[in-house]
């Protein structure tokens, strides 16, 4: 996939582990308690989680019925790792397109979302790899990405704000170009809160 962070074909499973032990050691923890035995073993196995996306093999159909309106699917849920705190943010993706040619299976659209957040990331970032995966896969004639999520970075430490969220958008053809478009785009999405 493109513009990855992590190339998950090099994560190290013993390295990990030996890193997450250092890491206990450098935060004075005692290492040899009962309860942090296993702990380097289980930072490396939710790490490797975390960072291996699904496969993402495009389903993409000719758009047979000639469909002419927005396809959108609202309140998907994800949850990623910010690359600049290694801590969870996590919110919903609201994910639509206006087809030309192609469709695409509905569930994809949640499908392309896991496959960005299983990397480092920010959210500006995921929110255009998305909106550009669609314009590349379905070449459609319109997208608009909209993710809502709460950064552990800024609720449980610095700040502390919890509950703050932060809503990023891309939209891309008719929905940038045409404003009633994009209104029933931001309407669609907005009726989900
Ligand atoms: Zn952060």
């Amino acid at each position: 996939m493109p513009g990855r962070i992590v190339d998950a074909s090099k994560f190290d499973f013993e390295a990990a582990e030996r890193a997450a032990r250092e890491l206990l050691r450098a935060i004075g923890a005692d290492i040899d308690s009962p309860g942090l035995l296993d702990t380097p073993r289980r930072v490396a196995a939710s790490f490797a989680e975390l960072v291996t996306p699904a496969e993402l093999g495009a389903t993409v159909f000719p758009n047979d019925g000639s469909y002419d309106e927005l396809v959108v699917v609202r309140d998907i849920p994800f949850h990623t790792l910010c690359m600049h705190h290694l801590l969870p943010f996590h919110g919903h993706a609201h994910v639509g397109y206006l087809p030309g040619e192609s469709i695409v299976g509905i569930s994809k659209l949640a499908r392309v979302v896991e496959a960005f957040s299983r990397d480092l990331q920010v959210q500006e970032r995921l929110t255009v790899q998305i909106a550009d995966w669609l314009e590349r896969e379905l070449a459609p004639r319109g997208v608009g990405v909209v993710l809502s999520a709460e950064h552990m970075c800024m609720t449980i430490r610095g700040v502390r704000k919890p509950g703050a969220r932060t809503v990023t958008s891309a939209v891309r053809g008719m929905l940038r170009r045409d404003a009633r478009t994009r209104e029933e785009f931001f309407s669609l999405v907005e009726r989900s809160r």
